[in-house]
């Protein structure tokens, strides 16, 4: 398996972009999608009518202003969050339809999670971290080890197996975070603001990592971003402009928060 080391930033970062049809099964669809929070009398409408359409196999960064209402979408395509009104597909499926129990099961077994603050056990090693998302899902033994060796290699962490999050550096944390969203082979990755606590030198990394993981494993990846990195890494770049996508030509300059 491949290691972080050999996807090094600047030099290899022209890596052909993947023309994805516009025909067949998206992996993410969602159609009209309104999230209304109500606030006492107040209601606050984060989702205004989103509708957009994710290739599989594509790596895709989200882009908005605070506010905009970035993670309500990441969370609503997530199942973390219900929309108020609209539908989303998964693989041309309407989860809008589906039980708890059916969207916690895919959840756990399709999806995986990464946050901008790592969330990891800071008790657990690395090692433990990764496998836990394993007992979790309740792979056996032999094959959890497999696992979570293999997605800790992929991360280029495997001498930091056994050190705790304390010990290692943000950069380091964050890839141990996303080990452990691998290690379940989800077909789909969320991640909102991943690179948000991490310098540029380090955010570049995990970046082409990143890339290199949607390649490799056909991967389906959505990423809310302010990082003005990510556009020479993804394949599209959407705008969300008060609760709606915006094409990314009549989107105003990107503004951090
Ligand atoms: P972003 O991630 O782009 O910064 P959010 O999706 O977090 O934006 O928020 C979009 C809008 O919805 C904001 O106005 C925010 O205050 C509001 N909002 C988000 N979550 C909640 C909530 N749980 N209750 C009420 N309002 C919320
Ligand atoms: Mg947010």
């Amino acid at each position: 398996m491949s290691s972080i080391s050999e996807f090094a930033p600047a030099e290899n970062v022209e890596a052909p972009r993947v023309k994805h049809a516009s025909s067949g099964v998206a992996a993410i669809e969602t159609i009209d999608l309104w999230r209304i929070y109500h606030l006492g009398s107040l209601e606050v409408a984060a989702l205004q009518g989103v509708n957009l359409r994710i290739e599989q196999g594509s790596f895709v960064a989200l882009k908005g202003r605070s506010g905009s209402g970035k993670t309500t979408l990441l969370n609503c395509v997530g199942g973390l969050d219900q929309p108020s009104r609209g539908q989303i597909r998964i693989m041309g499926e309407e989860i809008g339809g589906w039980s708890e129990r059916k969207l916690t099961e895919w959840r756990r077994m399709q999806v995986g999670f990464i946050f901008q603050s790592f969330g990891l056990m800071p008790s657990l090693s690395a090692y433990e971290n990764v496998e836990l998302i394993l007992r979790i899902s309740g792979v056996k033994g032999k094959e959890r080890h497999r696992r979570s060796v293999d997605a800790l290699d992929l991360v280029g962490l495997t001498p930091w197996m056994d050190h705790r999050p304390f010990e290692m550096s943000g950069g380091q944390q964050q890839r141990v975070a996303i080990a452990r969203s691998l290690v379940n082979e989800p077909k789909l990755i969320l991640a909102d603001e991943p690179t948000g606590e991490l310098d540029s030198n380090t955010a570049q990394e995990i970046l082409g990592l990143f890339r290199s993981i949607v390649r490799e494993r056909n991967m389906t990846f959505l990423m809310v971003t302010h990082d003005s990195l990510v556009d020479e890494f993804v394949d599209e770049v959407l705008i969300l402009r008060d609760g709606q996508v915006v094409s990314t030509l009549d989107a105003q300059p990107e503004q951090t928060e």
